[in-house]
């Protein structure tokens, strides 16, 4: 796979003012940046030098997954006062920090110790992760290939009574024993009325025949996530459970059919949600219909109606449409997309024929 980090780094000088230098601190962008996957480190990214301090505790790891990216330093002590002594004698008079994830304290920290220009930026690196490359979007695929045959796995397993924990907890194993590095986030398994909650969480609630069973999980493969969003039949379906589920069914396959690089997140959002507002759910639609996907689960860009930014080539979106009653349940689809030159393409099974599972 090509080493793209150098060329990351020159995209992160070239989006800053001349002579400036960055210092990040959010550990995804460190990651995307240097390939260090440790839990704590400061990088600065200065036009002579790419610097990575960190601790004893990564003092063999840091070294070995930076090599060729970053200068690698290990204080015992403190990183702050080894970050302290690099920019005293630095070169550049302006220091970019990421405004948008810095504590206060760590700024007021940084404004101490730099004797130049302190400049607050938001979402530097972000808005470059935004485009994937290659293999980002293989790993992306990797994940979702893995999501779904855990997902498959455990489908026929669960019978009517069974608790939204356990069905959980089938889910997350089966995930794990496929590969899955770790759950991005909490794996939603919602029942029935429980449904109807957009980030439910898993409760102890039994599952019933005859109820909806929205199931929201992830899966993470290289640093990289899948999201994704299942809702299904437990023993039997009526006639509003199947209309409710064909519209949303209509609405997702529509948006992750028609998005292309280029549009606004509002655009991509109105895909789905003109269809599901012509059809008298718009109200029953209450949130946005996706978001950017990497080595986070949630990133830029964003599918909102309030989304006036364009959406790049090369990105990779979630498209998750839903429709929620209160009291009755709900229904969501969630599928990742790689909004490539030629078009969109599906990066999960798409796999969403309403199925009546056999409880
Ligand atoms: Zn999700
Ligand atoms: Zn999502």
């Amino acid at each position: 796979m090509p080493d793209h980090r150098a060329q990351r780094q020159a995209s992160v000088l070239a989006a800053l003012p001349d002579g400036a230098a960055l210092l990040v601190t959010h550990l995804p962008n460190i990651r995307w940046l240097t390939g260090f996957t440790g839990s704590a480190a400061l990088l600065l990214v200065a036009a002579d030098r790419t610097t990575l301090v960190t601790d004893f505790r990564y003092a063999n790891q840091a070294p070995e997954e930076a090599r060729d990216a970053a200068d690698v330093v290990i204080d015992r002590a403190s990183v702050w006062e080894r970050l302290q002594r690099i920019i005293r004698d630095a070169a550049f008079e302006t220091l970019a920090i990421e405004s948008h994830v810095m504590s206060v304290r760590d700024a007021e920290r940084v404004s101490g110790m730099f004797r130049g220009k302190v400049l607050p930026l938001v979402d530097t690196v972000e808005t470059l992760r935004q485009v994937k490359d290659a293999g980002e979007v293989e790993a992306i695929r990797a994940a979702g290939l893995l999501a779904s045959q855990a997902l498959a796995a455990i489908l026929p397993t669960i019978r009517a009574g069974d608790r939204e924990l356990d069905i959980a907890a089938r889910l997350e194993s089966a995930l794990r024993l496929r590969g899955s590095e770790w759950h991005p986030f909490q794996t939603i398994v919602a029942s029935g009325p429980r449904a109807a909650l957009p980030h439910a969480r898993s409760s102890t609630r039994q599952v019933q025949r005859g109820e909806l069973l929205l199931i929201d999980y992830g899966a993470q493969v290289g640093g990289y996530c899948a999201d994704v969003t299942r809702t299904v039949a437990i023993g039997e379906a009526d006639e509003r459970q199947r209309a409710v589920y064909q519209l949303v069914r209509e609405a997702q396959q529509r948006a992750c059919q028609g998005l292309r690089g280029g549009m606004t997140g509002r655009e991509g959002d109105a895909l789905a949600r003109d269809l599901i507002s012509a059809r008298g759910y718009g109200d029953a639609f209450g949130h946005s219909l996706g978001h950017g996907l990497g080595l986070e689960v949630h990133e830029a860009p964003r599918l909102a109606a309030t989304a006036g930014a364009e959406l790049p080539v090369g990105a990779v979106v979630t498209v998750e449409p839903g429709i929620y009653l209160g009291g009755w349940g709900g229904v969501r689809l969630e599928d990742d997309v790689w909004l490539g030159p030629d078009g969109p393409a599906l990066l999960t099974d798409g796999q969403t024929d309403f199925t009546i599972l056999d409880a």
